[in-house]
């Protein structure tokens, strides 16, 4: 029977790297389009409501339910936050309220108002665009569709299992994905999500491989498919040959030896071949992962994206919210450093209370980053406080984001020393000798780079907002992400700038955007002379390895031909090749 299904190859984004071979087990888990809409009359409003509360009570329960099995299996405490959040948003009034009131106001059944206000909310947040928001888009649909399944009575979870099992769904909740048996199931396919989408976080702390936004993945296979998911180039293949099955068996093999070798070796340092130190940090976005990105390596925090306090929340956070979430995390990363950074709030940014107050027509060139701290002067004093603060439990700096122009930095240097006068006044302790950098992440910045290094103590490049300024592309637009490219020659020749800047005057060059994280960059970066790197927690073995395998002799050499070179395809291409006539050397591949 299986010899006469057909081969089918579907390619989606590599979520979580890895390679599973097994049984497509297809769950329902879409969106319920067909419901009832029923007008009700007056006196019918009340049981309306009450149907209404108990579902949300069933939800809250199953909830709960997946929270203690993701406990059961011992993950790790960030997700059981994601459903944590998820509970928050079941007591939501701008979902609650607007639900219960369009049921009285519009004598409407429950679960046509629910729609109406799902819609509501996904259309606020479709407005603002970013992918970040969209994956919240997601969770607060995740919660919909589970009251909405409850409402109508047909079953949340729970699905036959076998042993050997690839999930394929149109979408997993984070509730979903948790109560996975992983002795059963070796990895999931999705239609929808993206690389920053919770599923994926999660896939990531499993270690389940999983290839996500494939589109067409659970219309196309059937339950009993046999699956080879490649979570590594994002490519699964539906009833493989014999001979697919076997090749990926060894792809696995050397795959699985070769990220054992590299977890062994995550927390030894990084020394190149003629024996240059690199320092390898992590970037940090929930206090809460801290344990978790130094227990990949890290030698300390390079990136501390403090906006992130302020998302799931309607308010501001005040002043002991940072101290309390940034003392944690230095208490916890000491004696390494933390470069907290401030506020990168506005732009294309997630929602939060603060981005809310702002509605602009290109928002990427907006109020952003350190243009809005300076304008909401209050905010920025509340967080400087509450850094400083912090400071005094631990080794901290703080960083500036998107500073364009001597102005910028010189009005934030002089709002911090006047928060400094009145903590002095105040009697409250904080390290006087904090140092103060900046993020190199405006093209402006990187040319004057010389004349800003006089008066930081430290740069970090921020090439994810680099790259789309410097090539003029919105980096969240699929039509034009083609041309986002670390390689392009205006990249490299900026990048290579701000370094030398930055050691002409004294000051450590590090790099905390995306590009820090992808090992093929690894021997341009420390053939321009690049001091540390910061990369997401999964990224911070495999640069080590890099780091060590090669020699900075080796990589001068790389970066002066490159820099002979006119285009970013063919510096790729040369890079890629170089890689891989070396990578029997550098991975130790058998
Ligand atoms: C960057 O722009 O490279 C960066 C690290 O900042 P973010 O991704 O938070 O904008
Ligand atoms: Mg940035």
């Amino acid at each position: 029977m299986s010899a006469q299904r057909q081969v089918h190859i579907l390619h989606g984004v590599p979520a979580s790297a890895g390679i599973a071979i097994g049984q497509a087990v297809v769950i329902d888990t879409r969106k319920i389009e067909r419901y009832p809409k029923l007008r009700i009359s007056e006196d019918r409003i009340e049981d309306e409501m009450k149907r209404f509360d108990d579902a949300v009570g069933l939800s809250e329960q199953q909830i709960i339910e997946a929270i203690r099995a993701l406990e059961a299996h011992n993950v790790i405490k960030e997700h059981s936050l994601i459903l944590e959040t998820h509970l928050l948003m079941l007591k939501d009034p701008a979902l609650m309220e607007r639900v219960k009131k369009l049921i009285s106001d519009e004598y409407i059944n429950a679960e046509w108002a629910l729609k109406i206000a799902l819609q509501e909310i996904e259309e606020d947040f479709e407005a603002i665009g970013d992918e970040y928001i969209k994956s919240r888009v997601a969770d607060t649909t995740f919660v919909g569709e589970r009251i909405l399944r409850n409402l109508v009575g047909r079953q949340t979870s729970g699905f036959h299992l076998v042993d050997n099992s690839i999930i394929v769904a149109h979408d997993l909740s984070p509730a979903d994905t948790a109560i996975l048996n992983k002795n059963m199931v070796l990895g999931f396919a999705t239609d929808a999500g993206g690389l920053t989408s919770h599923t994926a976080i999660i896939a990531h702390s499993l270690e389940m491989p999983a290839v996500v936004g494939i589109e067409s993945a659970s219309s196309l296979i059937n339950p009993g498919d046999q699956l080879i998911l490649d979570g590594i180039s994002g490519v699964v293949i539906v009833n493989p040959t014999e001979s697919q099955i076997s090749e990926y068996r060894n792809r696995a093999r050397s795959y699985l030896s070769l990220e054992l070798k590299l977890k062994e070796k995550a927390k030894e340092p990084a020394i190149t071949k003629d024996g240059k130190y690199i320092k390898v940090k992590g970037n940090l976005e929930f206090k809460d992962e801290v344990r978790t990105v130094l227990d990949h390596g890290a030698e300390g925090i390079g990136l501390y994206r403090t906006e992130f306090l302020y998302l799931n929340r309607k308010d501001i956070p005040t002043e002991d919210d940072h101290f309390e979430a940034y003392k944690t995390v230095v208490e916890t990363v000491s004696p390494y450093n933390t470069v907290i950074r401030t506020l990168d709030l506005g732009g294309d940014k997630f929602y939060s209370a603060l981005s809310r107050l702002i509605n602009e027509r290109n928002p990427v060139m907006g109020l952003r980053a350190i243009r809005l701290c300076l304008k909401e002067v209050d905010i920025f004093r509340t967080q400087l406080r509450g850094i400083l603060r912090a400071s005094h439990y631990g080794n901290t700096s703080i960083m500036f984001p998107m500073i364009s122009g001597m102005e910028e930095l010189t009005k934030a240097k002089g709002i911090l020393e006047e928060t400094k006068v009145s903590l002095r006044k105040e009697g409250i302790p904080f390290d006087e000798n904090i140092r103060v950098g900046i993020m190199i992440e405006v093209p402006a910045a990187a040319v004057i780079a010389d004349i800003l290094a006089k008066e930081a103590d430290f740069f970090s490049l921020g090439t994810n907002d680099l790259i789309q300024y410097t090539i003029a592309i919105d980096r969240g637009n699929e039509y034009v992400n083609y041309l986002y490219e670390p390689l392009h020659p205006a990249v490299l020749r900026l990048i290579q700038f701000t370094i030398d800047a930055g050691h002409g005057a004294g000051i450590p060059v590090s790099m905390c955007g995306e590009m820090a994280g992808r090992e093929i960059y690894t021997p341009i970066l420390l053939g321009m002379g690049i001091d540390s790197l910061s990369t997401n927690t999964f990224a911070i073995s495999h640069v080590k390895e890099m780091a060590r395998k090669i020699s900075i002799e080796k990589c001068r050499n790389i970066v002066s031909h490159i820099f002979e070179m006119k285009t970013a395809s063919a510096i790729y291409e040369f890079m890629s090749k170089e890689i891989m006539e070396n990578a029997h050397d550098i991975f130790e591949l058998s």
